[in-house]
């Protein structure tokens, strides 16, 4: 890690929206696992491009229509360098739903048949298990769950053992949105790969927090969301190996995709592009360029090392709090806290909150499976990222007991 010192508090003011003020409070935003805040830099680099270069990309031979395929080519460059991946196996597209999508129709479809089994873990979010269910149903195949521990861990002799023959794809997360649990993905996917199975890991969550070499850990699908690692909405990616881009088929069609379309036959492009049918979010793909920018800049070591000292601290303050449970103790955690309040229901405790100025997420998390575990309709989380404060763990705290005294 570097070792030069970083101003947190200038960083924070690089966010505009945090000096807002909600319900006449100073806003605490606690929801960065639900999406991140935005620094000026990828407001402006959107704004920038909507002002100065807007034009389509890959059709204009004019002087906008090449600066907007430039830009959104870098784009694509620096995202791929962020990941330690080659580009061309770097299809951007609006975010982890649409990239797993993706994978479950050109790569799974094709190939899945009765008898198959796909293999999902207790703690994935729908975007991981919906897609794999509809496909299921096409072919036939059928969907197997490895369990968890109480402590919110992956049972890995469990999830071992459940690595049959059967089993073609493994979905699996990197790191947990409602319980925070960062999972050994390199060791699962090693053994994954000994037993011939394919392994598509969902990175929406680990991105925005810790660095991510995606060729160390030995998958063959990485996907990812932008907007929560400080990107625009609707951006993301697919990154696959090259010969699973090489054998997969189109999943959409249209411009772009194409090298030549005949009514008899089309020639496809060559991947990524062959994934990427239509106009795509050329602004959007440019502000997660500036995003990649900005992580980069402060250095995510650095942005892991904070977020762990403010889980650390936020874990001690609410584990001192009376009736709090904390849903989710694994070993090793991303700075994101599922937690329940006696006597006080996950929806209104976040209301209340919400009146103090806290926003944290109240809800299943899109993991109703999860919840069942758990036997809990909803939780409250608190999802912290490197721009907030140990002042807003306080403020956390101290709202959540005022609110409590109100409820009891
Ligand atoms: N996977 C995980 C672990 C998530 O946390 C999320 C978003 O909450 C998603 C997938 C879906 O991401 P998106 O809605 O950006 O496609």
């Amino acid at each position: 890690m570097s070792q030069t010192a970083i101003d947190w508090a200038r960083v924070r003011a690089d966010f505009p929206l945090l000096e807002r003020q909600v319900h006449g409070k100073p806003l605490v935003y606690l929801d960065s696992a639900n999406t991140g805040q935005k620094p000026a830099a990828v407001i402006e680099a959107v704004d920038d491009f909507y002002r100065r270069h807007n034009a389509n990309v890959s059709r204009a031979v004019h002087a906008l229509g090449t600066e907007a395929t430039e830009a959104y080519e870098a784009a694509r460059a620096k995202l791929a360098a962020f990941l330690k991946v080659h580009r061309d196996e770097l299809v951007l597209c609006s975010g982890t739903t649409f990239a797993i999508n993706l994978v479950a129709y050109s790569w799974a479809l094709p190939r899945l048949k009765a008898g198959d089994a796909i293999l999902l873990t207790r703690m994935e979010h729908h975007a991981n298990i919906v897609p794999w269910q509809l496909v299921a149903e096409r072919t036939g195949a059928r969907i197997k769950v490895a369990e968890i521990t109480p402590a919110g861990e992956l049972d890995l002799d469990a999830l071992y053992r459940a690595m049959t023959p059967e089993v073609t794809l493994l979905g699996l997360t990197h790191v947990s949105n409602v319980l925070g649990t960062v999972n050994p993905v390199r060791e699962i996917c090693r053994e994954a790969r000994r037993r011939g199975i394919v392994t598509l890991v969902d990175g929406s969550q680990a991105v925005p927090h810790r660095p991510v070499d995606i060729p160390s850990l030995g998958c063959d699908f990485y996907v990812l969301t932008g907007h929560k690692m400080c990107g625009p909405t609707g951006t993301g990616a697919l990154w696959a190996r090259r010969e699973h881009l090489a054998a997969m088929p189109p999943f959409l069609g249209g411009g772009e995709m194409i090298k030549e379309v005949r009514f008899e036959a089309t020639v496809f492009n060559d991947p990524p592009h062959k994934f990427e049918a239509g106009t795509p979010n050329i602004a959007g793909h440019i502000g997660l360029g500036a995003a990649v920018d900005y992580l980069t800049a402060i250095g995510m070591d650095r942005i892991d090392a904070r977020e762990q000292e403010l889980l650390a601290h936020a874990t001690e303050a609410l584990g001192a709090v009376e009736g709090l449970r904390i849903i989710g103790s694994a070993r090793e955690k991303a700075a994101v806290i599922s937690f329940l309040v006696e006597g006080a229901h996950a929806h209104d405790l976040a209301t209340l909150l919400d009146l103090e100025g806290v926003a944290v997420r109240s809800g299943h998390h899109c993991a109703h499976p999860l919840m069942a575990f758990y036997g809990v309709p909803a939780t409250c989380r608190a999802s912290l990222a490197f721009y907030n404060t140990h002042e807003e763990v306080e403020a956390l705290v101290a709202a959540i007991g005022k609110v409590r005294r109100l409820l009891l």
